[in-house]
């Protein structure tokens, strides 16, 4: 299985994760897979144009986001939040080298 992300923008903190967890709604009501707090747990379906699906359970698929973010928050979500933070925390890893190149570009005035 194949859980790699390409995308390296997730910004999210355990916290924050968390807190999406705990609380009764889901995140702000419209909004892209690159925004969304389960974004390392989704996928796009490649056969299916639209459909997202959830990495963990590859049968639940969905043409809503927010219905796969509904099941990972809903179905087993100690399963996935534990899932969510580990491969947070892989990306966190790579974005740590992007960012050390933002750092040295400065403009002095
Ligand atoms: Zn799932």
């Amino acid at each position: 299985m194949n859980i790699t992300n390409s995308c390296s923008s997730y910004r999210y903190t355990p916290q924050q994760i968390e807190e999406f967890f705990a609380s009764d709604n889901g995140q702000m009501k419209e909004h892209f897979l690159e925004e969304s707090i389960c974004r390392p747990l989704i996928g796009k379906q490649i056969h299916k144009p639209y459909f997202h699906y959830c990495k963990i359970c590859p049968k639940v698929e969905n043409l809503h986001l927010e219905s796969i973010e509904h099941h990972i928050k809903f179905k087993d979500p100690k399963r996935h939040k534990a899932k969510l933070l580990e491969m947070m925390q892989e990306e966190v890893h790579m974005d740590k080298d992007e960012s050390k190149n933002g750092q040295d570009f400065t403009i002095r005035t």
